[in-house]
């Protein structure tokens, strides 16, 4: 008469096929969609105020066409959110804007 262990189960430590943890790291932040979103509606509107013509010079836009101008920038504490901080400028007053000058 033989007498059988009754522990034939073996319990494996390591698990094969099993590598980090699979989550993607998103490029794009969920706040970060939201920020463009909102960008993106607010020149909307202001090209709606600007009736698509330049806020400073009134003129129509060259080829470059009208770009959204912070009056005071983000990094000065100016809120890129709001009309009233930002003017759609045509591609000479933003240069100018930004103290480049245009021949
Ligand atoms: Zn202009
Ligand atoms: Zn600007």
């Amino acid at each position: 008469m033989t007498t059988r262990l009754a522990s034939g189960t073996t319990v494996s430590t390591s698990l094969p096929g099993r590598s980090a943890p699979n989550f993607s790291m998103r490029r794009v932040t969920r706040k970060r969609q939201y920020q463009l979103a909102q960008e993106k509606a607010l020149t909307q509107q202001l090209l709606i105020r600007s009736n698509g013509q330049c806020e400073k010079c009134h003129e129509w836009p060259d080829w470059r066409g009208l770009s959204k101008h912070e009056i005071r920038h983000r990094s000065q504490g100016g809120d890129p959110l709001d009309p009233g901080n930002c003017l759609l400028l045509c591609g000479k007053c933003h240069s100018g804007a930004h103290g480049i000058r245009e021949t």
